[in-house]
C-alpha cells in the first residue's frame, strides 16, 4: 500500500521539524517490521518547498511580475510543481511526508481527490502553533539570516533560496489566507495534531495515531469514486 501525508500548519510554525520526526519515526517502524534480510517495504519521501528548489517569495503575492527570476517564480507554479512531484512517486511501496503549507482548502481537496483516484490513503498532520510564536520563529531567522544573507549576495546566490525565513510581509499574509483544517470535510480526514509543546511521548502517540490511521488494521479502505 502507499500513503500520502501531508503536513499543514503556519509559516515556520515547527512543520519541517515535525516532517523529520515523523520520517525518522517511520523509518524506524518500518525497519523493525522488515526481516533483516528482506528489502523494506516502503520507501519514504519527504517532499517540500526546500527539496524542490521554490523559493519562499512565490507566495508573495506583492512581489512584482519584475522580480519573476524562473518559471517558477509565481504560487500557482509552485502548486504544479509539487503536484507533479506527488504524483510521479506515488506508486505502490511509497510512502509520500509532504511538508508544506498547505494552506489552501480547495489544494488540499485536490491531494485528497488525486490520492483517492489512485486508492491512497491520506492523511493532513496539523502542526498547531500560535501566531506570535511563529511569527517570533520568523524574526529570529530573519536576523540571523541578515549576515549569512550578505555573504550570499556576494557570492551571486539569492538569499531567500539559500535560507528558511520569509520576508514579514509575506508571513503576515500567509498568515492571514491561512484556511484552517476542518474535521468535518473528508479532503481535512483523518486530521491529526501536535502543537509545539508536544514532546517526545505525546508525539509518539501521535503518530502511533496516524500510522494506525494510514495503515494500521482498522484503517478505512479507499473507494475512488465515494
Ligand atoms: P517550518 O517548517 O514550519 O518553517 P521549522 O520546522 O523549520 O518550521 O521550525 C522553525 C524553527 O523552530 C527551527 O529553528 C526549529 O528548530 C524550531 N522548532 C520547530 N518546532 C519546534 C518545537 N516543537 N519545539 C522547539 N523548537 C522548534
Amino acid at each position: 500500500d502507499r500513503m500520502n501525508l501531508n503536513m499543514t500548519g503556519f509559516p515556520t510554525s515547527g512543520k519541517s521539524t515535525r516532517a523529520g520526526q515523523l520520517h525518522t519515526y517511520l523509518s524506524e517502524r518500518i525497519k523493525n517490521s522488515t526481516p533483516s534480510d528482506a528489502a523494506p517495504k516502503y520507501r519514504i519521501h519527504l517532499i517540500s518547498d526546500q527539496t524542490l528548489s521554490i523559493s519562499r517569495s512565490v507566495y508573495d503575492l506583492s512581489a512584482l511580475p519584475a522580480h519573476t527570476r524562473s518559471a517558477n517564480a509565481s504560487e500557482k507554479d509552485a502548486r504544479a510543481a509539487i503536484y507533479g512531484a506527488v504524483k510521479r512517486v506515488l506508486s505502490d511501496r511509497d510512502i509520500v511526508i509532504l511538508d508544506g503549507l498547505n494552506y489552501i482548502k480547495g489544494w488540499r481537496y485536490q491531494l485528497f481527490c488525486e490520492s483517492k483516484a489512485v486508492r491512497t490513503p491520506s492523511c493532513i498532520l496539523q502542526i498547531g502553533c500560535s501566531k506570535e510564536k511563529s511569527r517570533e520563529v520568523n524574526e529570529a531567522r530573519l536576523s540571523s539570516e541578515a549576515v549569512g544573507a550578505q555573504d550570499a549576495r556576494k557570492l551571486g546566490n539569492d538569499a531567500d533560496d539559500v535560507e528558511g525565513a520569509y520576508d514579514p510581509a509575506n508571513w503576515e499574509n500567509l498568515v492571514f489566507r491561512y484556511e484552517e483544517p476542518n474535521p468535518m470535510s473528508r479532503w481535512d480526514s483523518p486530521l491529526f495534531t501536535l502543537i509545539w509543546e508536544d514532546g517526545e511521548q505525546q508525539t509518539r502517540q501521535v503518530f502511533d495515531n496516524l500510522w494506525e490511521a494510514v495503515a494500521g488494521e482498522t484503517r478505512k479502505d479507499v473507494k475512488p469514486n465515494q
